[in-house]
């Protein structure tokens, strides 16, 4: 072969290899060649199952804010499957009566299944409701259904109401690597309940004007719950989502909550797709939808460097 052969000189297109917090969702993007979308694929499952130290202990962690709408329960389907697909096994806890988890996952959710409402409400055991996600290896998840409504009210005159979720998980007999618990849009019991259940609490910020609003009550929050029930509480993770590169508000909002936390914002921010807020309609993550997509890269991203971060927190904690 002639020495000025150029293909092995060649630069090889950073097909994947995109920076996700910077990609914008531009009209149009999801229009992209099928050609480039299949090696995006490709390269989304090869990349996954690399594989990722699993933690030592099951790490759980509590998606909270109380605000609507910020990316609670996208943020948990989507790193949950993104894990299991890095080849953890992990647990799904929907804790919101709306379901929204359970119906992303794909799991039976209607009235009369057996819920995570039975679970804190009757004392029936965890085992008896987890249902395995179709499609992701791996993946679990104890389903909401609309019952979970009342429980807010129900646990008020129940012994030991803020430790029902806790009492329940460490009963759980299954080796699991993660359970995340997708928790309603309030800071009522079923909130409560996930805080004193868990030792890392997740939050994700939606890259939007009032996005720090009520961030100090949900840390008040935290603080309460460590003082009085639960030590081992801390913020680990603070995610930003909805990220929109082509706004300078965007960009603010992102460098503010930089500024305040700096070692809990994780590096990877979720770029508004609507490839994200598709997938749902299937009964599926983004991370199957559409798995080269920008929103999966980064959901899967996201998770490993959650996934590197529980190294050095375990390393530091003995
Ligand atoms: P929460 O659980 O905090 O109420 P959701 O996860 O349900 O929030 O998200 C609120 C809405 O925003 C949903 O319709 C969801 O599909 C959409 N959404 C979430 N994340 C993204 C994203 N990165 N890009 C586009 N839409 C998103
Ligand atoms: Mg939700």
């Amino acid at each position: 072969m002639p020495s000025e052969y150029p293909t092995a000189s060649m630069p090889s297109p950073r097909v994947g290899a995109v920076d996700v917090s910077r990609e914008t969702e531009a009209p149009g993007i999801d229009d992209t060649p099928i050609a480039r979308a299949a090696k995006q694929a490709v390269e989304t499952m090869g990349r996954a199952s690399e594989g990722l130290p699993r933690p030592e202990r099951t790490r759980v962690m509590v998606v909270a804010n109380q605000k609507g709408g910020v990316g609670k329960t996208t943020s948990t389907v989507n790193l949950a499957a993104a894990l299991a697909m890095h080849g953890a096994r992990v647990l799904v806890v929907d804790l919101d009566p709306q379901g929204n988890a359970s119906t992303a996952l794909g799991v039976d959710h209607h009235a009369g299944v057996p819920s995570i409402y039975e679970v804190l409400v009757e004392s029936r055991d965890l085992a008896e409701v987890v249902q395995p996600v179709r499609d992701v290896e791996g993946l679990f998840c104890a389903p909401a259904t609309i019952d979970l409504a009342g429980a807010e009210i129900e646990l008020v005159s129940l012994v030991a109401r803020e430790s029902r979720l806790q009492r329940a998980l460490s009963a759980y007999e299954q080796p699991l690597d993660y359970i995340l618990i997708d928790c309603p849009p309030s800071l009522g019991l079923l909130t409560v309940n996930a805080l004193v259940a868990g030792a890392e609490v997740v939050i994700p910020i939606q890259c939007e004007y009032y996005a720090l609003e009520g961030l100090g009550q949900l840390l008040r929050n935290v603080d309460l719950v460590r003082a009085h029930l639960n030590p081992n509480l801390h913020v680990s993770t603070i995610l930003l989502t909805m990220y929109d590169a082509r706004t300078r508000l965007a960009a603010q909002v992102a460098q503010e909550v930089r500024d305040h936390f700096p070692d809990e914002v994780l590096p990877t921010a979720i770029p508004r797709s609507v490839r994200i807020s598709e997938a749902p309609s299937y009964g599926q993550t983004v991370m199957t939808y559409d798995p080269g997509s920008t929103g999966a890269l980064s959901y899967l991203e996201a998770a490993r460097e959650m996934a590197l971060r529980s190294v050095t927190t375990a390393k530091e904690e003995v």
